[in-house]
């Protein structure tokens, strides 16, 4: 085990080094991105070749013979293996560009010699290994040259403080998509059956996704800034949602960060408006992504300044705000899409050019670690 240690630990100062080192040129930027691209590849590789569909998300499952799919992965690997050879000539320390090699050669390994495993007998439980890789692909291509570009905190790293915890919270999300997908949808769907809104829901059904998209947005904030305050208010509740609370770095990870029953009664919360009012489901599932990427994009480390905008929509700015250590972040901005709410209900709080000094809950009562988080709320305080 001490050369498996030794790697790791070498490997991981690499990615945290201090911003000297990671300057362009330096071999840094390539490395990660050639680790990054060849262990989604894998990932993915790995994920088809299981048998039973145990690792695949059924969303997925469907496009793994699709060409462009097959396509996809291999240039996830060709470019993985081609960005860590870039960081190997341009940086001293190797260990980057050799993990990204080491990781897209066992791509193509189990590519070529494990046969298609996924069969037409699909074992009953899965856990979405290809949802996380793209998942965590896709946001992090869109996010991170953004946070480049424009930075709320100019000397945060991708690899800053408690990063592998919140990759982590990801992964546990991403894996278990289908509890958090279909719990809200049992209750939701008995809502519907017994909603006497029939003929609303019919009117609502009718409507243009055009329509109907920000209707749910509205609906299912308005419910989302009501739970969203008592798990503020209530102590008991509190000590779930003071684990989401316990993020000292703001950045597109952070946000992730949530206890698993907190998620479960939040998208319940918000789904049972939704599904009870009878939207049609393309309308929910498009609204599911845009959530999804709203949630990233207001947690991230961008320090936009959108002065018209952030009076009809939540932005970075206004829900760091509701993450800050300063006296003044108490209990404000609860809204996720719509500043109207707080503004509404007296807890709006965004005060020109200015953001807090800190994140977090004053004293940091909250264990670092995901198993010690998610054991927090049962502890005896
Ligand atoms: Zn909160
Ligand atoms: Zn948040």
């Amino acid at each position: 085990m001490k050369p498996f240690h030794e790697t790791h630990r070498k490997l991981r100062a690499e990615l945290e080094s201090p911003a000297p080192e990671r300057v362009f040129g330096s071999g840094w930027a390539s490395g990660v991105l050639g680790i990054g691209l060849s262990l989604a590849g894998l990932l993915l590789v790995i994920s088809m070749r299981t048998p039973g569909q145990l690792l695949t998300a059924p969303q997925i499952t469907p496009f793994q013979e699709n060409q462009w799919f097959k396509l996809g992965v291999i240039l996830l690997m060709v470019g993985g293996f081609a960005a860590s050879v870039v960081s190997l000539a341009l940086r001293e320390a190797k260990i980057l560009g050799t993990t990204g090699i080491v990781l897209a050669l066992s791509a193509t390994v189990i590519v070529q010699s494990v046969a298609t495993a996924n069969s037409a007998h699909p074992l009953p439980i899965f856990f979405g290994l290809d949802w996380f890789a793209i998942n965590v692909l896709f946001t992090g291509l869109i996010f991170i040259p953004i946070e480049r570009l424009c930075p709320q905190k100019e000397d945060q790293s991708i690899f800053r403080d408690e990063w592998r915890e919140d990759v982590f919270y990801v992964l546990v999300s991403s894996l278990m998509v289908q509890a958090l997908a279909f719990l809200p949808q049992g209750p939701g769907q008995l809502v519907g059956s017994l909603s006497p809104l029939g003929a609303v829901r019919h009117w609502i059904g009718g409507l243009p996704l055009v329509i109907q998209l920000p209707v749910i947005m509205l609906a299912a904030d308005f419910f989302q800034y009501w739970a969203h305050r008592a798990f503020h208010r209530i102590p008991w509740l509190w000590n779930f949602h003071a684990v989401h609370h316990s993020a000292q770095r703001m950045d597109w990870m952070s946000g992730a960060r949530m206890h698993f029953l907190e998620i479960i009664l939040m998208r319940s919360i918000t789904a049972l408006p939704v599904l009870a009012l009878g939207f049609t489901p393309l309308a929910v599932e498009i609204y599911v992504l845009v959530a999804y990427v709203y949630t990233t994009l207001i947690h991230s480390n961008i320090g936009w300044r959108l002065p018209y905008v952030d009076h009809l929509f939540v932005t970075p700015q206004f829900h760091h705000w509701h993450h800050g250590s300063d006296k003044e972040a108490i209990d404000v901005n609860f809204a996720i899409h719509f500043p109207l709410y707080d503004r509404l209900f007296g807890t709006y709080h965004l005060p020109k050019d200015q953001w807090p000094s800190g994140y977090g809950i004053e004293g940091h009562p909250v264990p670092k670690g995901y198993w010690a988080q998610l054991l927090y709320p049962f502890r005896r305080k």
